[in-house]
């Protein structure tokens, strides 16, 4: 029918918007089966110390290939499902495979590491998400101390005594809060002592023009600074370059995640990674430890 509507100003106008809310429609319909048709996995990426090279967390990461249209990366989607109460069922999705993944791992002996998980502020404002890990956890027998929350620091920002309150539960739990893209959206210092946070996370735009940039050096030595005063952990995010590695030591930041260590892994390269329990950067430059 769209084809054959008349080329005039106000069609071509209209048919754009239409096939929009088609795609929309189209993508929100599949999300709902994608859970269902086995379509949704996650990959790791490791967090490493930056000295040693050793893996000391993992990041999961929610991936979805579709039949028909490949792979639909995260921030295709997930805003999307946040328009529904379909997020609420990618969250659960996503806590439930981080523990039995987890699971896997003990059951197998592999060594493993606290690993954080992406959860939307709206998925913590819904309410019951600190009850949902808690039976997850106990279901799966992985310990709260394994299993990290990372929210994003722009949403952070609304006061909203739900996400406060729920924040609360989950840390009186034992599991760790991170604040993600730390730096990206608007300065939440105040909210720092606010929240129960342990760790930070800078945004990957500092890494990038860290080495050439000086006002970007001074914001990140007092992030650094600010989160020792804090008691937090810092973990600074899309490291890609040995450059970026050595000013980061210099300013002694210790945990690094990024492509210079390993991409986001599949299941099955991740587990190997935890065999080995090490990267070292020059060896990751250099082989191809995933080309997917
Ligand atoms: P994020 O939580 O900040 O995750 C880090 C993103 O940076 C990932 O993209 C990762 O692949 C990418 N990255 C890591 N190291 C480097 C690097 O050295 N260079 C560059 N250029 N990129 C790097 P990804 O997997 O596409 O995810 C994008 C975003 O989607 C995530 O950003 C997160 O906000 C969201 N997301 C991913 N998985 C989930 C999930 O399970 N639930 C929710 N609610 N959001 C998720
Ligand atoms: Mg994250
Ligand atoms: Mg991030
Ligand atoms: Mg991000």
């Amino acid at each position: 029918a769209l084809g054959r509507a008349r080329v005039n100003e106000y069609s071509v106008y209209s048919s754009t918007f239409n096939i929009e809310t088609y795609r929309r429609h189209q993508l929100q319909k599949s999300i709902r089966t994608a859970i269902r048709r086995n379509e949704l996995f996650l990959e790791y990426q490791p967090k490493v110390n930056a000295w040693s090279g050793t893996i000391v967390g993992a990041e999961a990461l929610i991936r979805w290939q579709h039949p028909d249209w490949g792979r639909i990366p995260p921030n295709d989607f997930i805003p999307l499902s946040e328009e529904s109460e379909m997020h609420i069922l990618i969250a659960d999705w996503v806590l439930e495979e981080t523990c039995r993944n987890i699971n896997q791992w003990i059951l197998a002996d592999l060594p493993i590491v606290p690993v954080s998980i992406n959860v939307s502020p709206k998925r913590l404002i819904h309410g019951n998400f600190a009850e949902t890990c808690q039976e997850t956890l106990q279901r799966f027998g992985v310990s709260p101390s394994m299993l990290e929350i990372e929210i994003l620091e722009t949403d952070v920002l609304f006061d909203n005594s739900k996400i406060q309150q729920s924040l609360q539960m989950l840390s009186q739990m034992g599991i760790k809060i991170a604040l993600d893209d730390f730096g990206k959206g608007y300065s939440s210092i105040s909210y720092l002592q606010q929240y129960p946070i342990d760790t930070i996370k800078i945004d990957r735009q500092f890494a990038t023009t860290l080495v050439q940039d000086k006002k970007t050096q001074s914001v990140v030595r007092s992030v650094l600074f600010m989160a020792k005063e804090f008691g937090m952990d810092v973990v600074a995010e899309g490291v890609e370059t040995m450059g970026q590695l050595h000013f980061l030591r210099g300013l002694e930041c210790t945990t690094i995640q990024g492509y210079l260590f390993s991409k986001p892994l599949p299941k099955a390269d991740f587990e190997q990674a935890m065999r080995r329990r090490q990267i070292a950067a020059t060896e990751a430059m250099t082989s191809p430890i995933s080309t997917r």
